[in-house]
């Protein structure tokens, strides 16, 4: 019996066996020629991906919550707005990381499954003088897509920096940053990136760096400070040796060569398979009488699916049948809907089996609560929409 279960949540993800192996590679030095080659290779493949050509790369060790932190730490100064546009627990979180450094937040707060109307953010960011403000891509709680484009143009317009969590996103959805004009990029390694977690990956732009630059306070963190790791991810680049803190030598391996996998694709062609098998999913999954929890299917993430269960299934069980058929899946997070939907990741290297095996364990998890439905009717209709 093969001990091991098909991974297929939000983040972390099935990663690809060559992205593996890198981690299992000798640990060298940090200032090792080997070594500072990688960093300085991963920082221009990380332009690529981002597609921002222009925009100064961040590759430091912690969760996708330090790269969070980190952009909003270097550019909110006390006493100033923020605005926050939620659609669901990492809005409520981004609420938090501002209140810290002393910001005053307002939120924009879409209903469950739904966007914040565009009306609303212009009416809001019109109303008074806004640093910033946050978006989130793919709200992993309620798997809930933002256009980040048109909220990155009303933005340009009042003069406020934005701030984009692409934590389920990045290298999933499609995303600019030169071309919409965002100023910061962020992300996690284990998501759509496709490395295990403990990288907080992030490209901020020329116009947020000068931003940082000109400050009246000093910023209020000394790991996550701009003032320490800038000189670093510069230093690499230039394929010199620099210390501040000790990179993770086998995770930046590993993110190289996930890097190079999805550059060697083509970002454009990694992204266009996302959206082709996540509307496949959707519509194998509405077949068999499911529903999504993003009321319109424009706005449904294409890296992740959160999905209601039926009336009469009991979640434990259902999470409790999918392993025993050998997936792994995610019950809720958003706290006012947590016990009464599932989610599913699909991002990354994923393949087209992969998502067949993760729907025949729905199947599988649903008859066993005597759900009504035709065994491998969601096969037969993801496969007929690829
Ligand atoms: C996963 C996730 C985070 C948090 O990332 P961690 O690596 O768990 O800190 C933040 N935002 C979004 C949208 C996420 O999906």
């Amino acid at each position: 019996m093969k001990n091991r279960k098909l991974l297929m949540i939000p983040g972390p993800i099935e990663v690809d066996p060559s992205v593996l192996r890198a981690i299992g590679e000798v640990t060298t030095s940090h200032v090792a020629p080997n070594f500072i080659e990688c960093f300085g290779n991963s920082i221009e493949l990380m332009r690529k991906i981002w597609q921002a050509p222009y925009g100064q790369p961040f590759i430091i060790a912690g969760s996708g919550t330090l790269a969070m932190d980190m952009a909003v730490c270097n550019l909110i100064e006390p006493e100033e707005n923020a605005l926050v546009i939620s659609t669901g627990y990492f809005g409520e979180r981004y609420k938090n990381i501002l209140t810290t450094y002393g910001a005053k937040v307002t939120v924009l707060q879409a209903e469950i499954g739904e966007i914040v109307p565009l009306e609303e953010v212009e009416k809001e960011l019109s109303s008074k003088d806004y640093k910033l403000v946050t978006i989130t891509h793919v709200d992993t709680s309620t798997g809930v897509l933002n256009d980040p484009q048109p909220i990155a143009e009303i933005a340009q317009k009042y003069n406020t920096l934005t701030i984009l969590d692409g934590v389920c996103a990045t290298a999933g959805e499609i995303s600019k940053q030169e071309e919409w004009g965002i100023d910061v990029v962020l992300t996690g390694s284990q998501k759509a990136i496709g490395v295990p977690p403990g990288l907080a990956l992030f490209v901020v732009s020329e116009k947020a760096m000068n931003v940082w630059k000109n400050r009246k306070n000093p910023v209020q963190n000394y790991y996550g400070s701009f003032t320490n790791w800038l000189p670093i991810m510069k230093a690499y680049e230039e394929r010199k040796p620099s210390y501040f803190g000790t990179p993770p030598v086998n995770l930046i391996r590993a993110l190289e060569v996930s890097l190079n996998l999805i550059n060697n694709e083509g970002i454009e062609n990694r992204i266009a398979t996302h959206l082709v098998y996540a509307k496949a999913f959707r519509k194998a999954i509405q077949k068999i009488g499911l529903e999504l929890v993003p009321k319109k299917e424009d706005e449904a993430a294409n890296t992740m699916s959160a999905i209601y269960y039926p009336e009469g299934i009991d979640g434990n069980q259902f999470i409790k049948g999918i392993s025993e058929y050998g997936v792994i899946l995610a019950g809720g997070l958003h706290s006012e809907i947590k016990t009464k939907y599932f989610r599913v990741g699909h991002m990354g290297a994923i393949t087209k089996s992969d998502i067949v095996v993760t729907l025949s364990a729905i199947e599988f998890a649903l008859a066993k609560q005597k759900y009504k439905l035709t065994i491998g009717e969601s096969i037969g209709t993801f496969l007929e929409n690829l």
